[in-house]
């Protein structure tokens, strides 16, 4: 095979995004809702209900107009329908039995009940490994490097089932894992010379400090040729892309939330979506859930429903994820339209019928750094997603500004807002090291809500 071949993949990915492609797809959904129809219980009976008969679908509109959508709150109500049982629960909605999964992994579970992602070898083979290694390829992995890998190994998908499916590349794999903390991970880079790091990016940022403190010299001379990060977000971010590949000296590839992988342009493009043969994908308005039109520029929460699939066969899932499409020509020629993660269902607010979600206001606030700390809070005096304007925001000013520029600098915050994200907030001016600090996940909004009785 041809190592200099721009896809892994040379029978599919050409397709991607493609009338074509539709065609194939279409195909696929009808078989996977038979399939599902005929094993799957809970499909069964929702198939039956929606009035849908999968051998006479005439179009994805009809498919999107007769079955709703699954989301987690559906889940939890399946598992109290089953009794709490998980396992009861799982055999209501695979084609497969418990007993032909050979891979199960879960999410932590912040709220309630775990998501389970039950796997067959073949689920990882041939879908999550696939989409690995078709985004591996891209970004130039081929079968003489070796791949530091650091993600958490219990990772749902990131963990085990992509180490395994990158394995698929012939590659090899150094599994260090992000248990291991820094210090064993930058000797097992200084023994094994890793040409790709695979993990965070928030762990690679960490590397940066760490390098020299343990190795005694920085990562740029560690040898790493390319980052894959994922398994949050990060990698999509301007300034965190930067100053990793500046510190590393390579590029930095961004992947995850569903079947993305970013590529080789010094400018983020979004992820370009590599798995159209193995989950369609659509976009509905966060609010009515109806579907948003296929085009370039389109926002709404995405919704995924599996072509292929043993173990985790969805049906127009959500995951509460806000994306943003482009589906014109990316820089870099490759194919597969491509998305950036916006925000999350559940963070949206509506100000005077535009909707913001946190994301968007820190990428504004986080240009204004080092005049301001970068720290804020978004004051909700009712309960979300409606706001009445104008939306309050506290900003932490950094040490360096005085009192009197407050003003001005409120001004031109506001001025930035009202042009790229349209809205007119105001600001709320806080000492620098005010707002509490979290090292976990970041505190964005201030509820007064709560404190009314
Ligand atoms: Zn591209």
């Amino acid at each position: 095979m041809d190592t200099n071949r721009p896809y892994w993949n040379m029978e599919i990915e050409p397709l991607l995004n493609t009338p074509e492609m539709k065609k194939i797809q279409f195909d696929k959904l009808k078989k996977m809702l038979t399939r599902l129809k005929a094993n799957a219980p809970f499909y069964t009976n929702m198939i039956t209900k929606s009035g849908l008969d999968p051998d006479k679908l005439k179009s994805f509109e009809e498919f999107k107009d007769k079955i709703t959508l699954f989301n987690k709150e559906a889940l939890r109500n399946l598992v109290m329908d089953c009794g709490g049982d998980i396992l009861k629960t799982l055999e209501q909605i695979m084609p497969v039995s418990v007993d032909d999964i050979d891979y199960m992994g879960t999410t932590t579970g912040t709220s309630g009940i775990p998501t389970p992602y039950p796997l067959t070898r073949r689920d990882i083979d041939k879908i999550w490994g696939e989409v690995m290694v078709r985004g591996s390829w891209r970004a130039g992995l081929r079968s003489h490097d070796r791949v530091l890998y650091c993600f958490a190994l219990s990772m749902v998908i990131a963990g085990v089932p992509s180490l395994v499916g990158i394995q698929n590349l012939g590659c090899m794999i150094l599994p260090v894992g992000a248990e291991a903390k820094s210090e064993r991970i930058l000797l097992m880079q200084a023994l094994f010379k890793g040409t790709v790091y695979t993990g965070t990016p928030s762990l690679a940022e960490y590397l940066i400090e760490q390098s020299p403190k343990i190795l005694g010299k920085p990562v740029g001379d560690l040898g790493f040729r390319a980052l894959v990060c994922g398994g949050e977000p990060g990698a999509g971010i301007p300034e965190v892309k930067n100053k990793l590949e500046k510190a590393y000296g390579c590029r930095l590839y961004d992947s995850g939330a569903g079947f993305g992988f970013s590529c080789d342009c010094d400018e983020y493009q979004g992820m370009h979506w590599l798995g159209d043969d193995l989950c369609y994908y659509e976009l509905v308005d966060p609010e009515t859930k109806a579907p948003v039109p296929f085009t370039n520029g389109a926002e709404g929460e995405a919704v995924f429903t599996s072509l292929e699939g043993d173990g985790m066969a969805l049906i127009r899932n959500s995951l509460g994820d806000i994306h943003k499409i482009f589906t014109n020509p990316c820089p870099c020629g490759r194919s597969g339209f491509r998305y950036k993660v916006i925000g999350r269902s559940d963070d949206m607010l509506k100000v005077k019928g535009v909707m913001v979600y946190p994301s968007g206001i820190k990428g504004v606030i986080n240009e204004f750094v080092p005049r301001v700390t970068g720290e804020l809070r978004i004051v909700l005096d009712e309960r979300p997603p409606r706001v009445v304007p104008p939306l309050k925001i506290k900003v932490e000013y950094a040490e360096g500004t005085t009192p009197q520029q407050l003003e001005a600098l409120a001004a031109e915050i506001t001025e930035s807002m009202s042009k790229r994200i349209k809205i007119n907030p105001q600001i709320i001016w806080v000492e620098h090291g005010s707002l509490e600090r979290s090292t976990y996940k970041g505190k964005t909004f201030e509820k007064t809500y709560e404190n009314k009785k």
